[in-house]
């Protein structure tokens, strides 16, 4: 997360999901509200003409009995019967109304048995030969005195499945009145559910859904599809949460589906219960696919927004980075880096400034070492100079003075003894006023030039003064210094012999001498080397004398 482009990336992300999840999920709350307020509307409408379609069904079947039971035929027939006394006259009379009540059932196609009872309950005629016409108590006769021989409701503890018709049925039980209004028997008209069946598919027709109706147990009795078999019931905790609240939507597992969204809704005419349902799936189908769409959108939007926002962040970061790394280098004191950014924008312009910037530390830095080195240079030509002679290149006389303690410091350390040998031109001042100052400057300076070379690298040469030398032999006793010095004097004279056309000869005294122990400073050691000199002075000159 510290990175920008980590932060860029986070943050478009964060942008573009909150709000399009925001607006989704609303949008998608409404569309399912309006969904879920449509199909209500429509399972509940729906329930509502199936209820009312089955109350006027059985309306109708019960005017078709009421019908039935005023014809003069079934009247007359028991009117009669109460009086016959002859066995034969009766079943004569049973024999008419049986084929009366075969001849009416077969046109009515909802009624599966027509019977006719006596005012004590008893059959006397049936349009089946074993007639299933249920509890006709005593009880129940009075009960439909009292209600003035209205029927409505008394019918119904007979509803139930019927397994030798494999339908629902219940029975229309209809008195039978006399001429004079006496109460004389019933009719009782045994329906088939099933035959409702038509009626419920019209309502359902075109409405999408399943119509189902329950009896008090829950079991099925009549359904609009024949994938329901009639065993089958609705969960006991479904019905009861179902029937809690008639009318309200719910979802539940369905009888065939798992998951279903449905409702019920209670007729008058019958104790049967109408579910409706349909499948949950099939209603959020368009739903769930829009869903879907959107999030494969959001997804995708994010993607882009994703990937636009890693090359921004990129953009911004890349050149960032080489810019840190020319930094870096700057830091490491590397001043020949270039930012390679093409970019026109803000860090592009960036990048072109730190490039002008390193161009021009790099031109400062080049003038400041070159400044340096010219600097150096002239340092080390003055240092050279402070510790040259300037004619002969040799070492000056405060050198030598240097150089002579340090030799003696060392000395005193490692107890290994160096010589001195102090030169001089032998009578130079008549070189001088024979030949002029010139040659008497040529002539020191090719002597100096012989003593440079005669020398190891570890040796100093300087000029003493006018025209007198000093050669330190480092780690040298007198003994061998006398070897050295004798070839210096001998290369002399043979510089003199070429010296131009004089053909002069060129001799040089030398005083030798070593390093002792009581030497605390240059000055007693010198004094023994200059009188060393002395006396080859003394005993004739071009000659070398040694002070051990
Ligand atoms: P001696 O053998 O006793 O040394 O005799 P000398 O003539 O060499 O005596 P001395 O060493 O005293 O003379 C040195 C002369 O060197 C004196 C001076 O004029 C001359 N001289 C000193 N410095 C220079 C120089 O730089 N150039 C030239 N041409 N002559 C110099
Ligand atoms: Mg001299």
């Amino acid at each position: 997360m510290k990175s920008i482009k980590n932060k860029i990336i986070t943050f478009s992300v964060i942008a573009t999901l909150i709000p399009s999840l925001a607006l989704g999920l609303l949008s998608f709350r409404q569309n399912e509200e309006l969904v879920s307020h449509n199909v209500t509307r429509e399972l509940r409408a729906l329930a509502r003409n199936v209820s009312r379609e089955l109350d006027l069904w059985v309306n109708e079947n019960d005017q078709a009995i009421r019908a039935i039971s005023v014809s003069s035929l079934i009247i007359n027939s028991l009117s009669a019967m109460q009086h016959y006394t002859a066995a034969n006259d009766a079943e004569k009379t049973e024999q008419v109304l049986a084929h009366f009540l075969r001849s009416v059932q077969a046109k009515l196609g909802s009624i599966l048995e027509l019977t006719v009872a006596d005012a004590t309950g008893r059959v006397i005629a049936s349009s089946v030969s074993d007639p299933d016409i249920g509890d006709l108590s005593k009880d129940w006769l009075q009960r439909l005195q009292q209600d003035n021989w209205l029927m409505e409701g008394v019918w119904a503890s007979s509803l139930h499945w019927n397994a030798q018709y494999q339908t629902a049925i219940f029975n229309i039980i209809v008195p039978i009145l006399s001429y004079d209004d006496a109460f004389i028997g019933t009719i009782i008209a045994t329906l088939n559910l099933g035959a409702f069946r038509d009626s419920m598919d019209d309502t359902l027709n075109p409405t999408p859904g399943e119509v189902v109706l329950l009896s008090q147990t829950g079991h099925v009795l009549l359904s609009s599809t024949t994938d329901i078999p009639p065993s089958m019931a609705i969960d006991e905790a479904v019905l009861q949460k179902l029937k809690a609240k008639p009318g309200e939507l719910m979802s539940f597992t369905g009888l065939t589906q798992p998951k279903v969204i449905g409702l019920f809704d209670v007729p008058k005419m019958l104790p049967v219960t109408v579910l409706v349902e349909r499948d949950y799936n099939e209603i959020y189908a368009a739903w769930i696919r829009l869903r879907n769409f959107f999030l494969g959108f959001v997804s995708v939007l994010i993607i882009i927004v994703a990937a636009v926002a890693l090359y921004i962040g990129r953009s911004i970061v890349i050149p960032l980075e080489s810019l840190i790394g020319a930094t870096r280098h700057i830091v490491d004191g590397d001043l020949n880096v270039r930012v390679d950014v093409k970019q026109s924008d803000e860090v592009g312009q960036l990048a072109n400034m730190f490039n002008l910037m390193t161009d021009k530390l790099q031109q400062n830095h080049e003038e400041i070492m070159a400044a340096n080195a010219a600097m150096r240079q002239q340092n080390q030509m003055l240092e050279a100079l402070s510790v040259t002679d300037s004619m002969t290149g040799l070492l000056n006389r405060s050198k030598l003075d240097a150089v002579l303690t340090d030799e003696l410091a060392r000395f005193g350390r490692n107890k290994r003894p160096f010589s001195v040998l102090m030169i001089d031109v032998d009578h130079f001042k008549t070189l001088n006023d024979n030949l002029g100052h010139i040659v008497g400057d040529e002539i020191l300076i090719a002597v100096a030039k012989v003593l440079a070379n005669s020398i190891r690298s570890v040796d100093f040469a300087a000029r003493y003064g006018g025209d007198e030398f000093v050669v330190i032999l480092t780690e040298t006793t007198a003994d061998a210094a006398i070897k050295t010095a004798e070839r210096i004097r001998m290369q002399v004279a043979e510089v003199g012999n070429k010296l131009k056309e004089h053909k002069i000869a060129i001799t040089l005294s030398i005083g030798i001498s070593h390093s002792l122990l009581e030497d605390k400073s240059p000055t007693l050691l010198l004094a023994r080397v200059d009188n060393a000199l002395y006396e080859a002075k003394k005993a004739g000159r071009n000659r070398i004398h040694v002070i051990f």
